[in-house]
């Protein structure tokens, strides 16, 4: 698969062409400056002159909240009647980070056990993901997931170059996109191509990572989640769950029937480890009552099961966690801490 050049001019007619396969969806600059990802922007409102927005695309693919069927009792049973499946997403100017979140949520919904909602929104899908030239200082997706060097979770990878972008087609549906489009595209000079190896080379040295995520696995078996290192971590922690929230990689959720007996809906919403009752059972049992061992598990989860489980660390090293906890954590920091802990025995 080749790489093309869209000129800058070109832009507005290719997002017209995009919006014939879907429901655009692109970064806007709210009232209040922040950039969100909005559905259907006037090609004006766009802006690809961002670091990143606050909350990743994930909720597009899982929605904070959605009604999954409406139901009615009737004789013997009950009727269902599941949500109609939505038009197909055109996302486009995705950091990589967040396309990247999208595989760890795949080998949630769409591996082993298969959500059909989950899973018809992102095969209809298009993601057409925009490089980093100016990575934030707490993003380390390169030291996690090595995006920068093999990008990964995207149709399209974009390199903004001088007069345009480079459009990489990392899926043969990315591929296909652009042959239809191809009036539209030129061949890229060596020059252009020139730039974008010192593109990736620079965003690469801005990045540091201060741990060895390989030895995570072995050191959360050593260390449990009474240690006093996770009592101490938790310390702080508000267990607000924004760390989780944010997460373009976190998953879980819960799920309520609200009814008045006669019919009703299944509605499922997001839900944080974090939160002090996320873990608990029938009976008021709850495996982790304190904080620091909700920090282990949310952690070891990422950092340990999810590799072996599912052969990804369930992180994509964004750095939102980082940026927005109130009370300070750093993943980073915290990991590094960890692998050098010696627990004193008595
Ligand atoms: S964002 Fe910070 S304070 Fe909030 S739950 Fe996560 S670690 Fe705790
Ligand atoms: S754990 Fe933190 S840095 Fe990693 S993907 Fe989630 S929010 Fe981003």
């Amino acid at each position: 698969m080749n790489m093309k050049f869209l000129p800058a001019a070109s832009l507005k007619d290719w997002l017209d062409l995009l919006r014939s396969h879907g429901t655009l969806i692109a970064p806007v600059k709210e009232k209040d400056g922040f950039i969100a990802f909005r559905p259907d922007p006037d090609f004006e409102d766009i802006t690809l002159d961002y670091q990143n927005t606050v909350r990743p695309i994930r909720e597009f693919f899982l929605p904070h909240s959605e009604t999954l069927f409406n139901f009615e009792t009737v004789q013997n049973g009950f009727d269902i009647e599941r949500n109609k499946p939505e038009e197909p997403l055109v996302i486009f100017g995705v950091r990589l980070c967040d396309a990247c979140g999208l595989e760890a949520l795949d080998r949630a919904f769409s591996g082993k056990y298969t959500d059909p909602y989950y899973t018809e929104r992102r095969k209809n899908a298009l993601i057409i993901s925009l490089f980093c030239t100016e990575p934030h200082p707490a993003c380390f997706c390169e030291g996690v997931q090595k995006l920068m060097t093999g990008p990964k979770g995207a149709d399209i990878l974009l390199y903004p170059v001088e007069g345009g972008f480079l459009a990489d087609p990392l899926s043969e549906k990315g591929d296909k996109i652009i042959g239809e489009s191809k009036k539209l595209f030129k061949e890229p000079d060596a020059e252009q191509l020139k730039a974008k190896d010192a593109m990736v080379e620079k965003a690469v040295g801005a990045q540091s990572c201060i741990v060895d995520f390989s030895l995570l696995p072995e050191k959360f078996k050593e260390l449990p989640p009474s240690s006093p290192f996770w009592r101490e971590e938790g310390e702080g922690c508000v267990s607000c769950g924004v760390c989780s929230f944010l997460c373009p990689a976190c998953q879980c959720f819960s799920v309520q029937d609200i009814s008045d007996g006669k019919s009703g809906k299944r509605v499922r919403c997001w839900a944080t480890c974090q939160d002090c009752r996320f873990a608990k059972m029938a009976g008021g049992i709850d495996p982790r009552p304190e904080k620091g061992e909700r920090h282990y598990h949310r952690l070891s989860h990422k950092f340990a099961d999810a590799p072996a489980r599912n052969d990804m660390i369930f992180c994509t090293g964004c750095g939102r966690c980082i940026r927005y906890c109130p009370s300070h954590h750093d993943v980073l920091e915290t990991l590094k801490k960890f692998l050098e802990y010696e627990e004193v025995k008595p």
